[in-house]
């Protein structure tokens, strides 16, 4: 398939970025992806991926490559933190890798953005191109524009707008709507092996839940490393990203954690700390030939650990669209948001309660939790979830039918 069907600009070189780009060459299109930073990458820290997400990438032509870079885990646990005991855990060995058809992983996020870059480097019909600041669009009588900070001005067919929570094509398209300050303050680090505390060593995502307050741990890149992950609750109206966090500020958040797991917030010596937000969902991505993905569509808060694994979905709709409809954009764009909006914000509604609900509730409602997700069974918590795993949104795609050029 090396014939172009048509040119496509990307604004912003993130999973959505580039997952994007990847479906979109296998289906023919000439891809041009625009990045701010001087180089493609992303930052150093892991991410869980659902079975959904390994149905995307197979779709996408690198699920095997994905596979090869992935740990699998055995469980992820719930631990109540002002206790130190295991309130629930869910079992992702093999009953429910039958049952969705693909394993749960975690992986370094670089290793799953270099998939996906390695592959775009090596496929024709993509071009990569750093050091562009996306300033906004124009809509053309046969396409698209995209603007840039050096009066640069990239033309195609269309444009997607895959620049993140922040996104530029996205304010542009809606007037600027709000960004929604979640109140909480992500803390992350990535510890050697040998950093990380005997007993802590779980083949496992590790949840500690305490009051307004949690922490994630889990293995990464071969067990060489681990994932730390401290979120807190506090009131804060500044959307500072990737900055140095202090030890003493995170310790002073986590005063309910039982030292067993507290001593891990006493490990890393270098932390990064985000502001976390999401915004609102609307109920247009579309502007003639512009459209939204990844998180400038949906930006979530982590508490699914799906917001990337809901961009490589967008990526794959986005490329059964266009192939349906033969090129024609108008129509692909229209099914595409029909298909994704409702699947995207579910997880972006679901992700605000279980932040309520399961990672910080205090007092009664900490009990309630415990009761609730302590009596699950196995069974209940695959159904619970058959509509995030099982149902991908891609129903009407054969996902079998990687695309390969
Ligand atoms: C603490 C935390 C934990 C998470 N854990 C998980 C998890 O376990 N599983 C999961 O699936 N998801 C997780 N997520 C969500 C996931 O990180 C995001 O949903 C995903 O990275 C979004 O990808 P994206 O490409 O849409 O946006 P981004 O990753 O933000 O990429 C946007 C790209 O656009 C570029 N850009 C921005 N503005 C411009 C501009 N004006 N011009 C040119 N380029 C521009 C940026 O430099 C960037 O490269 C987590 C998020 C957080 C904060």
């Amino acid at each position: 398939m090396s014939a172009s069907k048509g040119k496509i600009i990307i604004a912003g070189g993130g999973i959505g970025g580039v997952s994007a780009a990847m479906g979109l060459a296998n289906k023919g299109y000439k891809v041009t992806v625009l990045e701010q930073a001087p180089e493609f990458g992303e930052i150093g820290a892991g991410i869980q991926i659902g079975p959904n997400a390994f149905h995307a990438m197979d779709y996408l032509g690198v699920g095997d490559a994905g596979r090869s870079k992935a740990v699998y885990i055995d469980k992820l646990i719930l631990m109540d933190g002002k206790t130190g005991d295991e309130v629930s855990h869910i079992d992702i060995g093999e009953p429910f890798r039958e049952r969705f058809k693909n394993p749960y992983a975690v992986i370094h996020r670089a290793d799953l953005h270099s998939v996906f870059l390695d592959a775009c480097r090596a496929h024709e019909n993509v071009e990569l191109v750093n050091n562009v600041v996306v300033t906004g669009y124009e809509n053309t009588p046969n396409g698209a524009k995209v603007l840039t900070e050096s009066g640069d001005v990239y033309e195609g067919d269309a444009v997607l707008g895959g620049d993140g929570v922040r996104s530029k094509i996205r304010e542009q398209m809606t007037g600027g709507d709000e960004l929604k300050l979640s109140g909480h303050v992500a803390y992350r680090a990535v510890l050697q092996l040998d950093q990380m505390p005997e007993d802590l060593r779980w083949n496992a995502v590790g949840l500690w839940a305490a009051k307004k307050c949690h922490m994630v741990h889990y293995p990464l890149q071969g067990w060489k490393t681990f994932n730390l992950v401290a979120t807190f609750e506090t009131d804060i109206d500044n959307v500072g990203v990737n900055e140095p966090g202090t030890k003493e500020e995170i310790l002073s958040r986590f005063g309910e954690l039982v030292p067993r797991a507290r001593k891990l917030l006493e490990v890393p010596d270098n932390w990064r700390r985000w502001v976390l937000a999401d915004r609102d969902p609307i109920d247009n991505w579309v502007d003639g030939n512009v459209a939204l993905i990844g998180d400038a569509a949906h930006a979530t808060h982590q508490y699914f650990a799906q917001g990337a694994c809901m961009a490589m979905e967008d990526s794959v709709m986005l490329a059964h669209q266009l192939e349906k409809h033969d090129g024609d954009f108008a129509a692909a764009f229209a099914d595409y948001q029909a298909a994704r909006i409702p699947r995207a914000y579910r997880v972006v509604l679901s992700s605000r309660e279980i932040g309520k609900h399961v990672y910080h509730p205090t007092g009664a409602h900490r009990l309630v939790r415990n009761a609730v997700l302590g009596a699950k069974t196995q069974e209940q918590y695959r159904e619970s979830l058959a509509w995030l795993y099982g149902g991908t949104g891609l129903d009407e795609v054969d996902l079998n039918a990687v695309n390969q050029r």
